[in-house]
């Protein structure tokens, strides 16, 4: 049976039906339809001024590469100007790959890449270190908890060193929900209030972040990589098979086949959280060793470091935080040089 014209052009056959509508387009004005809904977000939640100079964390992957190529699209219309800024978490047999394809990317649609990588802010740790420490105190399965803490800061530092006054990320819809979820299991209410909404303002001086593809759910991601013939690289990291993050997204796939809107109504849900005044979180007050906002004595980013240079990485996650934060810093703590930005 042949397929249906496209129910936008009229002209052309349709080639998908898009997941959530239904709606059967062909490739062409699907992409263009994917490009306006973007748009929308950004224009509707004034995300991106005029001007901005924009740090795009770009990772290779399926979401920052469909990013990074729908705003340089948008980015005429929207005023601003672009910066890819790529994170070498130092991963043996996976991030070289993944890089070569951000330096690909770069060259290509002619963006300045700026490429940072946290052996060099972190004194000398790489994530490969990281997992050995982490495995050697019996806690491997903590890798991206490290991971995205020391990411987000070195996604900061890039971005200032390009002199971007925005950071965009590529989390799209699915990921959102994965995240929200994973807070409601780990019942981190904090981070439950903290992550409603299409990104942060800035405060305490870091830069003002969003996630323009929030609203657009993995597939269409998936197809718009498809039809705009995007290069990226699709392998996963090779610390991703035991995040907890995975448990999430298996229970989100089973829910999704009972209730399709599963995705969006986790997102819309947590933008419309409010915490209870008494379980607010404590105010939060710079960082003892690097200055950044911290709701402990240390920030996320120098607690965890600090654990592993005590070669204590148990210590500093979860709970364990506490223990450290009764401890004596170690003699000769030195915050990473990222962090002597006045961000988190
Ligand atoms: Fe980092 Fe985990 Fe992502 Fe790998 S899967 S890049 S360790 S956050």
């Amino acid at each position: 049976m042949p397929a249906p014209p496209c129910a936008s052009c009229h002209a052309a056959r349709a080639a998908l039906r898009r997941p959530r509508s239904g709606q059967a387009l062909c490739g062409a004005c699907f992409c263009a339809a994917f490009e306006a809904e973007v748009l929308h977000t950004v224009l509707a939640g004034r995300l991106l001024p005029p001007g901005a100079v924009v740090a795009v964390g770009a990772s290779g992957g399926k979401d920052s590469t469909v990013l990074a190529h729908v705003l340089r699209e948008l980015a005429p219309r929207l005023g601003v100007s672009l910066r890819l800024v790529a994170v070498d978490e130092g991963i043996g047999g996976y991030r070289d790959a993944a890089l070569a394809a951000v330096r690909r990317q770069a060259a290509r649609w002619e963006l300045p890449l700026t490429v940072v990588a946290y052996a060099d802010l972190f004194g000398g740790w790489t994530m490969d270190a990281v997992a050995r420490s982490t495995a050697g105190s019996g806690r491997s399965r903590a890798c991206c908890t490290f991971c995205g803490v020391l990411r987000r800061r070195a996604l900061e530092e890039g971005a200032r060193l390009v002199g971007a006054t925005h950071i965009v990320t590529g989390h799209n819809a699915d990921d959102m929900a994965e995240t929200v979820l994973m807070n409601f299991l780990r019942g981190d209410t904090g981070r439950l209030a903290r992550g409603g909404g299409l990104g942060s303002p800035g405060e305490g001086g870091a830069l003002p972040r969003c996630r323009p593809l929030q609203l657009a759910s993995q597939k269409e991601v998936v197809l718009y990589a498809h039809f705009r013939r995007l290069d990226y690289f699709s392998e996963e990291c090779v610390y991703a098979p035991e995040a907890f993050r995975g448990h999430a997204r298996d229970l989100l796939k089973r829910l999704e086949v009972v209730r399709p809107s599963v995705v969006l109504d986790l997102v819309h849900s947590a933008e419309r959280l409010a915490l209870a005044p008494a379980a607010q979180p404590a105010r939060p007050r710079a960082c003892t060793c690097c200055r950044a906002l911290a709701s402990r004595p240390l920030c996320q980013a120098c607690t965890l470091l600090d654990g592993l240079d005590r070669g204590r990485p148990r210590l500093a996650i979860g709970k364990g935080r506490r223990g450290l934060d009764e401890e004596a810093p170690r003699a000769g703590a030195q915050p990473p040089p990222s962090a002597a930005l006045p961000a988190f």
